[in-house]
């Protein structure tokens, strides 16, 4: 299999894969190889001004007029196209990514999942009636917002695409989707795939390119109703200045620094690999990757340990490979980065338990590390998005309370207890847009999925994300026999 090398990735505007107009073509490396991967092209302003147009023009024509049964029924061709092409997209994202395959796949499933979920929340969407009382008649009416720019980091560059498409066609808007400029691969081929299935030219656009540049521009865009941001959270923040003139509504999935915390009464056996799993699945590099594992006094010697064993039994290589637990990290620089936060931790006093050593040879892999520490280091507080987990120690539920709540991010936690009523009590007071309770999964279709504190807001993945492609008109109707004469001249 050669699919990523044996062709150059235009950009893909008005149904079809375009030249840049006035962007650039550059060349992609492979993460895990530090080889050429493939040639594709970078939008600058005057593409994002054709795929907006392409957009608006999609929306005014064919598909505005597109009824939910039909959206409904796309949205299934489209995951009925995934699933047969299932092959060729996980390698797509494995090589470009440098994740291992086995994870990939799983997301494709996700991706899958979730274009079938939309399909069926199409259902829902509907306004209401309401008998004010008198003569007034009200209904609202349901109608998507209009272009939606959607702008996805490059860790699930296929996985969060779907997760903002799904929800923003179902809702009948057109997109532009900027991915980033290290990973378009996938996104790419999603939107050929949608124009294979017959969504009509312009619904999907797909500009990858750089963000402070491109990116910034597609948000400030004038033709834009919406922007949709998967990514950092300074990112985040600047999206929400630059979509402030001319005013768009904004949604915002930002970083997190999960708290997975494990109590005396944890049952070991899932706890243990759940959270090795929670930390080291896509090398850390996910939003919600439980990074910091508060651990009760008494057992904390013993956690340690044994995340330290279990890290050093994770099965790390090429992520092709059927058997690889993690793969790369995206890129040598990324790698770089990560490996600075462990150097400064250990510098401000954390001990090192396992992994924290850069590997000789080619790619950008980087162990499975283990830190302890405590929660006041840069380490335990800022987002390392990369396979490190600091382990903390707490004295009793109130101090676990304190010290998970304590970052600027509230994205995901995980408690470990054989206590039910514990377990409600600590998702009644964490401030997270998630909870597991002995459960280290996180992102089910129909599970809302978004942050509190400086992690975001709106959410994804359900019902609450139809909502906000859609804006409610209020219509209101006299039904009285005599006439309106307000100033009763
Ligand atoms: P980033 O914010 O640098 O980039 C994300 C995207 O924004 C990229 O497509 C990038 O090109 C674009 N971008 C950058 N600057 C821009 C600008 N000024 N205007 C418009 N677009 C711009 O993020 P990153 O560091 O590459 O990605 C990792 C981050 O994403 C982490 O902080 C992680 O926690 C977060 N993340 C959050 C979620 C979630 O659902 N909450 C999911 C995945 C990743």
């Amino acid at each position: 299999m050669a699919v990523a090398t044996d062709r150059e990735y235009g950009l893909f505007i008005a149904g079809e894969s375009v030249e840049p107009a006035s962007g650039e073509i550059r060349e992609l490396i492979e993460p895990a190889t530090g080889e050429p991967l493939a040639k594709a092209a970078l939008g600058g302003e005057a593409d994002v001004d054709r795929a907006v147009e392409a957009a608006r023009t999609a929306l005014d024509g064919e598909w505005g007029k597109t009824p939910g049964t039909e959206r409904a029924r796309l949205l299934h061709a489209l995951a009925d196209a995934i699933l047969a092409n299932r092959a060729e997209l996980a390698e797509l994202e494995t090589r470009n990514v440098g994740k291992a395959i086995s994870s990939v796949k799983a997301e494709l499933h996700g991706v899958v999942e979730n274009f079938r979920y939309y399909a069926s929340a199409i259902a829902t969407i509907g306004g209401r009636s309401n008998p004010i009382g008198g003569s007034l008649l009200f209904y609202s009416l349901k109608e998507p917002v209009g272009v939606a720019a959607q702008i996805v980091p490059w860790n699930y560059p296929l996985l969060m695409s779907t997760w903002k498409l799904a929800p923003a066609l179902a809702a009948g808007c057109s997109v532009v989707l900027k991915p980033d400029p290290q990973t378009p691969l996938s996104a790419l081929r999603l939107a050929e795939l949608a124009t294979e299935v017959g969504f009509p030219a312009g619904v999907v656009n797909v500009v990858p390119g750089d963000g402070p540049t491109t990116g910034a521009y597609l948000v400030r865009h004038p033709g834009v109703d919406k922007v949709a941001f998967t990514g950092s959270t300074k990112t985040g923040g600047e999206i929400m200045r630059l979509a402030s003139d001319p005013v768009k509504r904004v949604t915002l999935e930002l970083g997190g620094k999960s708290p997975n915390l494990v109590f005396a009464d944890a049952d070991l056996a899932s706890a243990i690999p759940s959270s090795a799993w929670a930390i080291f699945y896509a090398a850390g590099q996910s939003c919600e990757a439980r990074s910091r594992l508060l651990v009760e006094k008494s057992l904390y010697d013993e956690v340690v340990s044994k995340m330290g064993e279990y890290a050093e039994a994770i099965r790390v290589g090429d992520p092709l490979a059927a058997e690889t637990q993690m793969g790369s990290l995206i890129s040598s620089g990324h790698r770089d980065r990560v490996h600075g936060f462990v150097e400064r931790g250990t510098s401000e006093g954390a001990e090192v338990v396992a992994g924290g050593a850069l590997p000789d040879g080619p790619g950008a892999f980087y162990p499975p590390t283990v830190v302890a520490a405590t929660n006041d280091l840069e380490i335990a507080q800022e987002v390392v998005f990369g396979p490190v987990v600091t382990v903390i120690p707490f004295e009793d539920e109130i101090d676990a309370i304190r010290l998970a709540n304590d970052v600027r991010y509230g994205l995901m936690a995980t408690v470990w207890t054989q206590d039910p009523a514990r377990g409600h009590r600590i998702a009644a007071r964490i401030k997270s847009g998630t909870v597991g309770i002995n459960m280290p999964y996180t992102a089910f279709p129909g599970i809302p999925f978004g942050g509190y504190k400086q992690s975001g807001f709106g959410r994804e993945l359900a019902l609450e994300s139809l909502d906000l492609y859609l804006e409610t008109k209020s219509v209101v109707v006299s039904t009285g026999a005599r006439p309106i004469n307000p100033f009763a001249l």
